[in-house]
């Protein structure tokens, strides 16, 4: 392979429709800009599909459903498997691609092409272990049998802040199972996942299993899908908006669905907390991402016996990250995906500050080109900031304190959001009492990093329903028959 450079590897992607196996441009030619965030500038553009285009692509799913249901899981976990190899093989060339059009370093590009991947390689091992059961019914008077079936064509939607790996934790455990897709990814970020589909294609994936849409009106291009009979699943990553129109148009059908929506993560140190570890905990759990992730830390709420404390140290390391462009060395942190999501990152400080919270470090966008946004720490910020009931997705930190436990959990639970907890205690009965009563899919405990590949990753309440990674993630992809044995 040649040098790597940033116009080298965003030339090499394919930027048009895969369909069946080609690759072919939109209908009419149409197409939709690609911008690099930590300039503003476009850097490719990639097909706009029309509504024809997608329904095009559910075609071709579908067509292929028939044979790939029947495929040797022996040959699905190999592509899988080859695929691993080769994404892990080319992680520079991807991780440059993906810090071009999402703007996080390349240090933290290669670490989710290194997550992406594992969800490959993981479900590559998944595949050749599907099961059903096979027992005596209660009253001894026959048997039950259940097989575990591919649940046929599925629609795969995923957002801009992980471009990749959202991607990959849906594509890899339908693969798996047998099924056929319409993969749809984020307008801000389509490259990477180009990309993927691509080497999934060399790794030998038949034509037509994975079909790929770009489109810069998704709502338009999707619904027809969601409509339409031969979509028989609907896995969604995004806001939890668009998650809701969704489901309400997968309801008329029943489409079978998975939401993995927004979060507003409690982040819990409690007075018998390591500090040290409190504080490195919450550098991931806030910063990783930008702080564009859903499982982004939104809230600190601090015992009142250390949060000064916390907040004072939390501080001096949040206002020493270097600022700048992701493909530079020595930068920590990137810029946001676009200038509305700067602008709505200001607008929550702006509000917070105005109620009374006090700023410790951060607070304002960066002049200059690019949607750069100082990382930012909010102290003492008032009940009534919207910060603390809204998604922030960006590098701001606002810490509140409590006095007892039981006022702890009711303030990280007072939230229409269920996603992720993180809790520091060294206490252990109080780490299981609260992990207990949290309303939340998951929960970090003395840890700001949950995401694992083996785990099953999902929320509860408005952070929706349905696990990736894990077993779990593979049983979204199957349905599970039931034939009754007379015997
Ligand atoms: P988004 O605006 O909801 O978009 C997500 C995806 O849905 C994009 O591909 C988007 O396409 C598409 N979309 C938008 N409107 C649609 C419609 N009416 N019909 C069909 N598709 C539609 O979310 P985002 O801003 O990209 O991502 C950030 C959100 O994702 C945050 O809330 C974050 O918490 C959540 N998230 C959740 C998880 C999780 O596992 N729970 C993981 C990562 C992110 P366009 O690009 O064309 O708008």
């Amino acid at each position: 392979m040649g040098k790597l450079t940033e116009a080298s590897v965003v030339e090499k992607v394919p930027k048009e429709l895969l369909i069946g196996g080609s690759w072919r441009p939109a209908t009419g030619g149409g197409t939709l800009d690609v911008v690099d965030p930590s300039t503003g500038a476009v850097i490719a553009a990639v097909a706009d599909a029309t509504p024809a285009d997608a329904l095009d692509a559910l075609a071709a799913a579908d067509e292929t459903f028939e044979e790939w249901k029947g495929s040797a899981p022996r040959d699905r976990a190999d592509i899988l498997h080859a695929a691993y190899e080769l994404v892990t093989e080319r992680t520079d060339a991807l991780a440059l691609l993906m810090t071009l059009e999402m703007g996080k370093t390349l240090a933290e590009s290669a670490a989710e092409i290194t997550y992406a991947a594992n969800f490959l390689r993981f479900y590559a091992e998944e595949a050749v272990r599907i099961d059903g059961r096979f027992t005596r019914n209660e009253a001894g008077s026959g048997r039950v049998l259940t097989l575990r079936q591919p649940v046929g064509p599925c629609l795969l939607i995923t957002p801009w802040n992980f471009p990749m790996a959202m991607g990959a934790r849906k594509i890899a455990p339908a693969v798996a199972a047998g099924c056929t897709m319409v993969v749809k990814p984020a307008q801000q970020t389509p490259l990477s996942m180009l990309a993927l589909a691509e080497i999934l294609g060399e790794a030998g994936l038949p034509d037509g299993v994975l079909n790929v849409v770009t489109a810069a009106s998704s709502g338009e291009v999707m619904r027809p899908l969601v409509e339409d009979p031969r979509a028989r699943k609907l896995s969604f990553t995004g806001s939890t908006g668009v998650g809701r129109t969704l489901i309400e148009q997968a309801a008329k059908r029943v489409l079978r669905v998975s939401m993995e929506l927004g979060g507003n993560a409690p982040f819990l140190v409690f007075e018998d907390a390591d500090l040290d570890a409190a504080v490195a905990g919450a550098m991931i759990a806030k910063m990783r991402n930008i702080g564009e992730a859903c499982t982004s830390a939104n809230r600190f709420l601090v015992h009142e016996s250390v949060a000064a404390e916390f907040t004072d140290r939390l501080a001096a390391k949040i206002g020493a990250l270097r600022i700048g462009r992701g493909t530079e060395e020595d930068v920590d942190v990137g810029p946001l995906i676009n200038a509305d999501q700067r602008e709505k990152v200001d607008e929550l400080v702006r509000d917070a500050v105005e109620r009374g919270a006090t700023l410790l470090t951060g607070g304002k966008p960066v002049a200059g080109a690019g949607y750069f946004y100082e990382p930012t720490v909010l102290g003492d910020v008032p009940a009534g900031a919207r910060l603390l009931k809204e998604e922030i997705f960006g590098p701001v930190a606002p810490v509140t304190s409590f006095a007892s436990e039981a006022e702890a959990v009711a303030a990280a639970n007072d939230s229409e959001y269920g996603l992720v907890a993180y809790v520091f205690t060294a206490d252990l009965s109080r780490a299981f009492r609260v992990c207990e009563a949290l309303q939340t899919g998951m929960i970090g405990l003395n840890q700001g990093l949950v995401s694992n590949v083996g785990a099953p990753f999902g929320g509860v309440k408005a952070s929706g329903f349905g696990r990736e990674g894990g077993p779990e993630g593979l049983h979204e992809y199957l349905e599970t028959k039931y034939i009754a044995l007379n015997v």
